[in-house]
């Protein structure tokens, strides 16, 4: 750790930028040499992040540091960064000319307490290699890290919309330290494959009585099970706060003075329409997505959603929840404005290999729907977006999603 440690960048292009971001995160104090800087740099000055000196390299700017960094591609200028740190028995680390430098920056993750550092002999690539190959095997546990770091409470974790691997890193280094794991029906269940035989799994759909019941069910067992010294693991669709119940669990927990983590997911909101070639805006068509849901049909009183207002929006609409009431939640945004061709996508199970999805004008999407036999999980997608990446993607009115966009 280099936390308050003086650190001098001489240089203000690529390189310095690539490092700069994990010296601050390593707590080092930047001072930054070069005439001029990349936009990224500039912002980290302005910001105060960093101190920047616009002039270039100066001998005596060595002095009072603990590091230097030379990230100059003119071997003559990395030299003379290099003299004057040898001379002042400083260490530099060289991003022209290796052999010459006197230190080097690893390649480097972290995984719970430790921190993993690798030098690829001069070849960063093959240091990132052998470094993500050392993470996944820490993650998957076939590499014993020793005494795993002791989590306690409750984790509210993310699990992303159906493809096990839209998880986040530290979702997936959370879950393989659970003890017990309570999942939703939408959760991926792949994932499941990954956790220890000895891990309580909690299938919470399958808790009788009616959801209200089964929703103090679900937060009796997560308290439960953390007052007894477990990690417990509450694993989610997509993301917990968007339709997912993670508040009131999360207020349940606080009440029993049960400690939470949150970690956000990947929301199908977004991630689902992606996966079927629309992306929620894009330049010059919207300016705007909303999300909401539709369990309930429009004109329910219980309902909080102002339909005849979402149909006056020209931006996108991702509808989470609503195949059941898709004729009456299409007619409703037709009768308030929004126009018959507008276009309309329905895309069920999204990201998983049982993907399918619809496209018509918002007038025939209810029909297109029904005749294509679409059901729940689903979402609903409305707007002039559908269609906009159609050039660069193969995706067709009525498939199985054959092509998937991989970003
Ligand atoms: N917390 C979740 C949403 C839970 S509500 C999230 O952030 O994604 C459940 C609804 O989400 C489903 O009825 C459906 O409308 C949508 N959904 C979740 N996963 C989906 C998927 N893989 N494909 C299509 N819709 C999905």
């Amino acid at each position: 750790m280099l936390t308050d440690k003086r650190v001098l960048v001489v240089g203000g292009g690529a390189v310095a930028s690539r490092r700069v971001p994990a010296l601050l995160d390593a707590g080092a104090d930047v001072l930054l040499v070069a005439p001029e800087v990349t936009p990224a740099l500039r912002a980290l000055a302005d910001a105060g992040r960093i101190t920047w000196v616009p002039r270039p390299f100066e001998p005596s700017d060595v002095d009072d540091v603990w590091l230097v960094q030379a990230a100059v591609d003119d071997p003559a200028a990395g030299a003379a960064v290099s003299e004057a740190a040898e001379a002042r028995r400083v260490f530099c680390v060289r991003a022209d000319d290796r052999t010459a430098a006197t230190a080097w920056t690893p390649a480097v993750t972290r995984y719970g307490p430790v921190t993993v550092a690798v030098l690829g002999g001069g070849d960063p690539r093959r240091a990132m290699a052998v470094r993500d190959g050392i993470r996944e095997r820490l993650v998957d546990g076939s590499l014993d890290a020793g005494p795993s770091q002791v989590h306690s409470g409750v984790a509210l974790i993310g699990a992303g919309p159906g493809d096990p691997e839209l998880i986040t890193v530290r979702g997936r280094r959370l879950l393989a330290a659970a003890d017990v794991v309570v999942v939703d029906r939408l959760a991926p269940g792949l994932l499941l494959d990954e956790v220890r035989p000895d891990v309580e799994v909690v299938d919470a759909s399958k808790i009788p009585y009616g959801p209200a019941r089964a929703q103090e069910e679900i937060n009796r067992i997560l308290i439960d099970r953390a007052r007894a010294g477990r990690f417990v693991v509450r694993l989610k669709g997509g993301d917990p706060f968007v339709f997912g119940r993670g508040g009131e669990e999360l207020l349940a927990c606080a009440e029993a003075g049960v400690p939470v983590t949150v970690v956000s997911g990947v929301t199908s909101a977004i991630a689902v329409p992606a996966a079927a070639g629309i992306p929620v805006t894009h330049r010059g068509v919207a300016h705007e997505f909303v999300v909401v849901s539709g369990h309930l049909a429009p004109g329910d009183p219980a309902g909080l959603v102002d339909w005849p207002a979402l149909a006056r929006l020209r931006g996108t609409l991702c509808v989470l929840m609503g195949v059941r009431h898709l004729a009456a939640i299409s007619s409703v945004l037709l009768e308030h404005g929004r126009p018959a061709d507008t276009p309309a996508a329905v895309v069920q199970e999204g990201t998983t290999g049982g993907q399918r999805s619809v496209r018509a004008p918002l007038s025939r999407i209810a029909r297109a729907a029904e005749e294509a036999n679409l059901r729940a999980p689903a979402i609903i997608v409305v707007g002039d977006v559908i269609g906009t990446l159609d050039r660069g993607t193969n995706a067709n009115t009525c498939t199985n999603d054959a092509l998937r966009l991989h970003t």
